[in-house]
């Protein structure tokens, strides 16, 4: 499958899916017009509910993922054999567009990471068990994965992870700490990089497992952001032990497992299209901002104002066509850093357009709707431009991969690992 027109079944397909959420969805929404006034004016990235909130919400997605699952629409693009349906990412995408429409849990925590990043990468590079395992778990909503990359002095550099495995017998032994590991404490599985091979250059002594969460040694420390919640964590691996056929790809091959899961942690993080970029970028709630706050004749507001739309529109364009061919089982190429890029510079754009608007409104609650509602998103907006790689890696893959201009002077890929400089990382970026 390629990048391709619509099938001719979508509109069948469309009903099929109408009949479906009629039998067990909440009730269609009335309208998704915004009014200025109703419903929650809430906007945020991350999650600060208190943990009983967040495990109910938790539980209500592995629910609702399981519903799609059973029914045919858990993983529209799978292959049959792992419990996919086999079609296109144009029915993908007419699914998406007809679940809009009704009132659905949000299954961020399973899609974003572990269906979005993990799920193709053991689908590309895993032996035969663990596909047959955990891929119908995942995607049945029974298993949630987590990425295991990131170290504390190992982000942009990633290649200079430092966690060791050393090979006993028919299993690895490994030790050292992840960071920033989202959804950990919600997950079943992770993907785990590791240093295999310190005498080989940094790219080439690394290997990737999928290692059990509840593996003796394997210890979740959350970490609180300054929005409230906490999303993330420390992830500590003392003595675990992992079979070497929970191994994806070759001994020392780990390297290509992680840029499958980084192409498409690019395009997922891109292409986030509904959730908070939707809410905070919808024309209808900024225009009405203006008008709330009486700066709708502002010629520098609405300046700014259309240049943001004209932005977020060609970008939502852009990801369309990269979605699809994600979907299509395409891996993602350099150019999903556009995607990554503009995302984040689009949704930061609103919640700072929103703020400059609201002026001190934006951050001390004075009751009105609308107006404290944003804080949460704006202390979210510089972990934006962090999270699936900075905002400075992203113009520097652009640069060299894209736009075909020189390498970074400087990046060691030929000594090896354990002779390099390991104070902070050379900035090699993935
Ligand atoms: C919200 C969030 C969620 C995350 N979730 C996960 C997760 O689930 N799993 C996971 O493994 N990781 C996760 N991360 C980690 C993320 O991938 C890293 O934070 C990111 O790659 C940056 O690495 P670092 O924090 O070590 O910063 P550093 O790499 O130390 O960068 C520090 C600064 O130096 C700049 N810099 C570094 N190298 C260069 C260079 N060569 N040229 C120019 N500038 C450079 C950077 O742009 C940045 O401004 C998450 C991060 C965030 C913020």
């Amino acid at each position: 499958m390629s990048d391709q027109s619509a099938p001719d079944d979508i509109p069948e397909f469309a009903s099929e899916v109408r009949r479906f959420l009629d039998a067990h969805a909440g009730r269609p929404r009335e309208s998704t017009a915004f009014v200025w006034g109703e419903g929650d004016d809430r906007l945020a990235y991350f999650s600060a509910d208190p943990p009983e909130v967040e495990q109910s919400k938790v539980r209500q997605a592995r629910e609702w993922q399981r519903t799609r699952f059973e029914h045919g629409f858990g993983w529209i693009t799978g292959p049959p054999e792992y419990g996919g349906r086999g079609l296109t990412p144009v029915h993908d995408m007419a699914y998406d567009a007809v679940e809009a429409e009704y009132d659905v849990p949000d299954t961020g925590t399973l899609s974003v990471v572990g269906l979005g990043m993990i799920g193709p990468t053991i689908l590309a590079h895993a032996q035969q068990h663990i596909k047959d395992r955990w891929l119908p778990a995942m995607y049945r909503g029974d298993a949630i994965a987590c990425q295991l990359f990131s170290e504390p002095g190992a982000g942009s550099d990633l290649a200079g992870l430092s966690t060791r495995a050393v090979r006993d017998g028919d299993e690895w032994v490994v030790n050292g700490q992840k960071v920033w590991t989202s959804v950990a404490h919600h997950s079943q599985i992770g993907l785990v990089l590791t240093r295999t091979d310190p005498d080989a250059p940094k790219h080439r002594g690394i290997t990737a497992f999928l290692v059990p969460m509840d593996t003796p040694g394997v210890e979740v420390r959350p970490l609180r952001q300054m929005s409230g919640g906490a999303d993330f964590n420390e992830v500590f691996l003392t003595d675990v032990r992992i079979p070497d056929d929970h191994r994806l790809g070759e001994v020392n091959g780990g390297w290509t497992v992680a840029l499958t899961t980084l192409m498409n942690e690019r395009a997922t993080v891109g292409s986030e299209g509904a959730g908070p970029a939707a809410t905070a970028q919808s024309p209808e709630r900024l225009a009405a901002l203006l008008h709330a706050t009486g700066t709708a004749q502002d010629g520098a507001l609405r300046g700014r104002l259309a240049e943001l739309l004209a932005d977020t529109l060609a970008t939502e364009h852009l990801n369309v066509r990269a979605l699809r061919r994600m979907r299509s089982g395409v891996t993602p190429g350099p150019e999903m850093s556009v995607s990554k890029l503009m995302y984040a510079q689009n949704l930061t754009r609103a919640a700072h357009f929103a703020a400059d608007v609201l002026g001190p409104r934006a951050i001390a609650d004075n009751g009105h709707w609308g107006t404290y509602g944003w804080t949460e998103l704006l202390l979210a907006t510089p972990a934006l431009r962090i999270l699936g790689g900075t905002e400075e890696i992203m113009k520097n893959i652009l640069a060299e991969r894209v736009l075909g201009l020189p390498k970074e002077p400087g990046i060691d890929n030929r000594s090896p690992f354990r002779e390099l400089r390991r104070s902070g990382g050379e900035g090699d970026a993935v």
